[in-house]
């Protein structure tokens, strides 16, 4: 068994799964039912996660899990998401511009 991890940020027990895309995620420690991510563990008990589709929907060995990201409270109060949607929208109107010339 691999040994539970904390966050970082809040202390909070997570899980940390690999994506398809072969990235690390963070997803809380506990099964949600509103969570977005099917998480289940491959046949060396690595921990797998991947967004359920209409294709693909939760298999039966998988759980729905939220990121951890999704649910930290000790980022939300000193980092609003404000910060992030302004660097994407900066990043969007740059490329607008680019495309038009
Ligand atoms: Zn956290």
């Amino acid at each position: 068994m691999p040994s539970p991890s904390y966050c970082g940020i809040c202390g909070a027990p997570i899980r940390w799964t690999i994506t398809e895309g072969r990235k690390r995620l963070a997803v809380d420690a506990q099964p949600h039912p509103d969570g977005n991510t099917a998480v289940s563990r491959d046949g060396r008990g690595t921990w797998l996660s991947r967004r359920p589709t209409e294709e693909l929907p939760l298999a039966p060995f998988e759980k729905l899990h939220m990121p951890h990201v999704a649910t930290c409270t000790g980022r939300q109060s000193s980092e609003p998401a404000a910060r992030c949607l302004g660097v994407i929208s900066l990043d969007e109107r740059r490329s607008a511009r680019g495309g038009r010339r």
